[in-house]
C-alpha cells in the first residue's frame, strides 16, 4: 500500500485557518502527519525595507495563528524555521521524509522566482507540490488572462475579466480539528548565509553573529520576540492575529448601515478614534483575514439590505476590486511594476529626485543638477513631518508612529510630495510608506503612488490636494492636526492649517511659535514650543508641477521607451 502523506504546510501570506484553499488542500490529502511551518526569509528580513510596527504585527499574527493551531492539536504549533527556504527545504524534505508541500499562491515579483526554486528543489526531492489561490477574490493571473493577457489598470477590467471567471468563491470554514505534526528532529545543521547567494556581506555578517540556530534559541520552533530580532518596540496601537482581525470584521458586518453603503470618498480622512474605514488592510495583508471571507459577508449584508446599498467602485466590496486590479498589474508586469524604467505601462516625469538607479540609463540619482538639493530637502522635511504644513505633517507623524493612515491621507501626502508640491519621484515616497505601513503591500503601493503621481491608472494631473482647503473640508476645529501636531494644539481654529498666518503675539499666547525648519530644539525657554514655517509657498510650487507635468504629458514617454533607457529624453 501507498505511504501515507506527509505534508509541509508552509505558511506565507495566510496567517489564517479560516478560507484557506491551500490548508484544505493539504488536509485533504488525510496526511500521517502535517507540519505547518513558516520559513526565516532572507529577503523579508533583510531586503524589504520592514519597520518594527509591520514586525510586531507580523510577529502577533504568527503568535495567535500558533495558539489556533495548538487549540485544534495540543502537540501543534506553527514551527518557527530559522533559515530561507531555497536551501532550508531539500534538507527539510529529507530530514522529516516529506511526501507534500502545500502553499498559498503568492505572485509578488520575488515570491515568484523564489517559488519556482522551491518547487524545482520539490521536483528532484520526489516531493509532490499543491499550490492554492486564496490571496485575492480572483486568482491575479487568471485576471490577466481574462484582459487579454494584459495587466488589468481599471476596474472596469477588473470586472470584465472576473465576470469571465466566473463568481468569487465562497469562503471555507475553518478545520475542526488538524493532524499530528511528525518528529521535529533537525539532525542537519543551517546552512551559513556565506552560502546564501540572495545576501550582501553586511547582511551576512548581520545574519552570522544573530545566529541562534535552526530552531531559535531555545531549539524549540519559537516565535521571535521583536529583542531577539534587535529591533526597536513598535509605537503602532494596531494589533495582529486572525483572532482580531475575525472580531474585528464581526462588529463591521453588525453594522448593517455602515457596511450596506460604504461610500468611500464620504469617509473622513481627519477621523482616527475610531477611522472612518474598516482598517483591515493590514491583516489582509498578511492572511489573518481572508479577502473572500470579508467579500462574502459584506456582500450577504448589501443583498439582504432593505435600504439602497451604495455600489463598487465606491462600496466596500468595490474597495476589495481595487485590491484585486493592482494584482492583476503587478502579475502581468512583475519587477518592472515596482519602478518607472522599462515599465511600458508608467509615465516618465523628469522628476527633481529620481530614485531609480539603472546604470547607463541616465536615471541616475545626482545626475540632475538643477533643484537636486532643495527637493532632496523637500522629500526630508516630508517624510520627517516637518514641510510646514500641519495637515501633511500630521499624517506623515501619524504613519509613522501607528503605520496606517486613511486613504484620503495617502492621498494627500503622495500628491503633495509628486506632481502637487514637491515634484519627487513617486518611488522615493513608496520606499517610505514600504518601510512604515503596517499594510504595505507592494502591489498596492505601487500602483497607488502611481495613481497618486499621475504616471499610470489616473491621468488629472491639474487637480491637486490644497494642504489647506482639503482638511477644512472635513476637519475645521483641526482635532485631527491637535491630535498629531500637539505642538499646535492651542491655536486658534483660523489659524489650524496655517499657523504662520497667526501673529507673533497670539503664537506666543498659544503657546508655540512658528519659525525655523524643524530641526531646532523644540522648546524655547522650556514653555514655547516650535513648529517650522511652511517649505514653500503651496500655490508657486503647485503651478510649477503643472507646468512640469503639463510639458512631460505633452513629450508623452513611458518607462520603456528607448529615450528613456538610453537617457537621450534630456536632448528633447
Ligand atoms: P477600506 O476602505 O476599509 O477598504 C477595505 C479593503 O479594500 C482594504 O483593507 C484594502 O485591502 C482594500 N483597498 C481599499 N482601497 C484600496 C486601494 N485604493 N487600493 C488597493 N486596495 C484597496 N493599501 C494596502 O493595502 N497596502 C499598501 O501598501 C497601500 N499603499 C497605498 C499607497 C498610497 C499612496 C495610497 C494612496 C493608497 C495605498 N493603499 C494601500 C490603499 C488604501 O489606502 C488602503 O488599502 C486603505 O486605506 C486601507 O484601509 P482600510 O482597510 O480601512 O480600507
Amino acid at each position: 500500500p501507498k505511504p501515507k502523506p506527509r505534508v509541509i504546510y508552509w505558511f506565507r501570506t495566510d496567517l489564517r485557518l479560516h478560507d484557506s484553499p491551500a490548508l484544505k488542500a493539504a488536509l485533504g490529502l488525510k496526511p500521517e502527519c502535517l507540519y505547518p511551518i513558516w520559513t526565516w526569509d532572507p529577503h523579508y528580513v533583510y531586503h524589504a525595507r520592514v519597520g518594527p510596527n509591520r514586525w510586531k504585527f507580523l510577529l502577533d499574527c504568527q503568535n495567535d495563528l500558533s495558539k489556533s493551531i495548538t487549540k485544534l492539536n495540543s502537540k501543534s504549533k506553527l514551527l518557527l524555521i530559522r533559515e530561507a527556504p531555497q536551501t532550508l527545504f531539500p534538507k527539510l524534505f529529507k530530514e522529516w521524509k516529506i511526501t507534500h508541500l502545500v502553499f498559498e499562491k503568492d505572485t509578488d515579483a520575488y515570491a515568484r522566482e523564489r517559488d519556482e526554486k522551491v518547487v524545482e528543489l520539490a521536483k528532484k526531492a520526489g516531493v509532490e507540490v499543491i499550490i492554492k489561490t486564496g490571496r485575492t477574490l480572483y486568482d491575479p493571473d487568471e485576471l490577466v488572462k481574462q484582459n487579454k493577457g494584459k495587466p488589468t489598470m481599471s476596474i472596469t477590467q477588473v470586472q470584465a475579466a472576473g465576470a469571465k471567471i466566473g463568481s468569487i468563491p465562497r469562503p471555507i470554514p475553518s478545520p475542526k480539528s488538524l493532524p499530528d505534526p511528525g518528529t521535529t528532529n533537525l539532525s542537519f545543521v543551517q546552512d551559513k548565509p556565506a552560502n546564501n547567494p540572495d545576501i550582501n556581506s553586511t547582511q551576512r555578517n548581520a545574519e552570522e553573529s544573530s545566529y541562534t540556530g535552526l530552531a531559535g534559541p531555545n531549539n524549540d520552533f519559537s516565535i521571535p520576540t521583536m529583542s531577539e530580532l534587535g529591533l526597536k518596540e513598535a509605537t503602532t496601537p494596531h494589533r495582529g492575529g486572525e483572532s482580531i482581525a475575525l472580531k474585528m470584521l464581526a462588529s463591521i458586518i453588525a453594522n448593517e448601515d455602515y457596511t450596506a453603503t460604504f461610500e468611500k470618498p464620504k469617509t473622513a480622512p481627519t477621523a482616527f478614534d475610531p477611522q472612518a474605514t474598516t482598517l483591515l488592510s493590514p491583516h489582509l495583508h498578511f492572511g489573518s483575514l481572508s479577502a473572500r471571507e470579508f467579500y462574502w459577508r459584506v456582500q450577504d449584508v448589501v443583498t439582504n439590505y432593505k435600504g439602497r446599498a451604495s455600489q463598487p467602485p465606491t462600496s466596500l466590496t468595490g474597495q476589495l476590486l481595487f485590491r484585486d486590479m493592482y494584482f492583476g498589474a503587478q502579475a502581468a508586469l512583475g519587477y518592472a511594476f515596482g519602478q518607472t524604467y522599462n515599465n511600458p505601462h508608467c509615465r516618465f516625469i523628469p522628476w527633481h529626485l529620481p530614485s531609480t538607479i539603472h546604470p547607463g540609463s541616465g536615471l541616475i540619482t545626482g545626475e540632475y543638477q538643477i533643484d537636486d538639493a532643495e527637493a532632496e530637502v523637500f522629500f526630508r522635511r516630508w517624510k520627517e513631518g516637518r514641510t510646514g504644513f500641519p495637515w501633511i505633517d500630521a499624517l506623515m507623524r501619524q504613519l509613522r508612529t501607528e503605520g496606517w493612515i486613511h486613504h484620503l491621507g495617502r492621498h494627500a501626502v503622495a500628491c503633495f510630495l509628486t506632481r502637487g508640491g514637491c515634484y519627487v519621484d513617486w518611488e522615493r515616497g513608496a520606499e517610505v510608506f514600504e518601510e512604515w505601513l503596517i499594510d504595505h503591500e507592494a502591489a498596492c503601493n505601487i500602483g497607488n503612488w502611481q495613481w497618486l503621481s499621475c504616471t499610470a491608472f489616473f491621468a488629472q494631473f491639474y487637480r491637486c490636494y490644497s494642504p489647506v482647503a482639503f482638511p477644512l473640508k472635513w476637519d475645521k476645529e483641526g482635532e485631527f492636526v491637535r491630535r498629531y501636531v500637539p505642538e499646535l494644539a492651542g491655536f486658534d481654529n483660523k489659524f489650524i492649517y496655517e499657523p504662520w498666518r497667526a501673529p507673533i503675539v497670539d503664537q506666543k499666547r498659544w503657546g508655540c511659535l512658528v519659525r525655523g525648519d524643524g530641526t531646532e530644539s523644540a522648546e524655547e525657554d522650556g514653555k514655547v514650543k516650535m513648529y517650522p514655517k511652511p517649505m514653500f509657498d503651496f500655490k508657486e510650487r503647485r503651478d510649477v508641477c503643472i507646468r512640469g507635468m503639463k510639458n512631460a504629458y505633452k513629450i508623452g514617454l513611458h518607462g520603456d521607451d528607448p529615450k528613456v533607457l538610453d537617457g537621450s529624453w534630456r536632448e528633447l
